[in-house]
């Protein structure tokens, strides 16, 4: 299917975001703007969110080449999400350098972001840039780090992928509490509008004592996180995130998510 035509399939499922994946950007070409301008039109049209899923090949703590590199994959990315009128470009940081220390890595990649948001600016974009929080031990992106680039670069949004907090922190998110705790964080650091409408992914994950190893469609016996918690915290605390799904299982499983906040919505509602 092009990819112009996904909106339009998404309303026929009820579905109402799309994360355009320029994952390969660096390896593969770029999307043209003619392409672009084509999805972000049949977006409008459908009434669907969008948002752009920068290069993995993108390291803001890597060496001179790697870094300059990183950033023009960055902008590209931003620039890319202005013709399609994305909201978010979400982004992993990158590895932390070993060089250094982990504040200094933190401290590099917020002022090297704030080249990269003066850059946008001078471009008239005004996509906010989405650093997400990681799912390996050796990739900068904790969710204390990611709120931290977020207090301090402008046009920045925390994208919170909960597998990946999940699997950093060795399986901790189990109960609705323990999702509580983390939208509560956000909302203490970054204010009630940025934990509201909250840009996050979710899936099933396999994680080994480096992080993350593999991703589970919804359902599969001995993964977490439980979405089902997470429903209930968006039910209960009336929040309107977007929710990407990144389960192999990509639709179907975003249409149960779908279903389980609606039913939560639901419950809450008849209370
Ligand atoms: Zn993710």
């Amino acid at each position: 299917m092009p990819t112009s035509e996904l909106p339009r399939f998404l309303r026929e499922q009820r579905l109402d975001a799309l994360e355009y994946e320029a994952v390969h950007w660096g390896k593969r070409p770029q999307t043209r703007q003619r392409e672009a301008e084509k999805l972000g039109i049949s977006a409008e049209e459908h009434d669907v969110w969008l948002s752009l899923h920068s290069s993995y090949y993108i390291n803001l703590l890597g060496d001179e080449k790697v870094l300059e590199a990183s950033k023009k994959r960055l902008i590209a990315s931003a620039t890319a999400a202005h013709w399609m009128r994305a909201h978010t470009v979400t982004f992993h940081p990158g590895y932390y350098s070993n060089k250094h220390s982990r504040m200094t890595d933190l401290r590099n990649c917020v002022s090297r972001l704030q080249g990269v948001v003066a850059v946008m600016r001078s471009m008239n974009i005004r996509a906010n840039l989405g650093p997400e929080t990681s799912g390996r031990l050796s990739q900068l992106g904790s969710l204390e780090e990611i709120i931290a680039i977020c207090e301090s670069v402008e046009q920045t949004q925390p994208v919170v992928d909960w597998a990946h907090i999940h699997a950093r922190r060795r399986g901790s998110l189990r109960t609705a509490r323990d999702f509580r705790e983390i939208v509560e964080t956000v909302e203490r650091r970054l204010g009630t509008r940025a934990v509201r409408y909250l840009h996050c992914h979710f899936s099933l994950v396999e994680y080994s004592f480096r992080g993350e190893r593999r991703h589970h469609p919804l359902g599969t016996l001995g993964f977490g996180p439980d979405f089902d918690s997470l429903a209930q915290v968006i039910a209960d605390l009336d929040l309107k995130p977007v929710v990407i799904c990144e389960s192999p299982l990509l639709y179907k499983d975003a249409k149960s998510m779908r279903d389980t906040v609606y039913r939560k919505l639901g419950a809450v509602f008849l209370r």
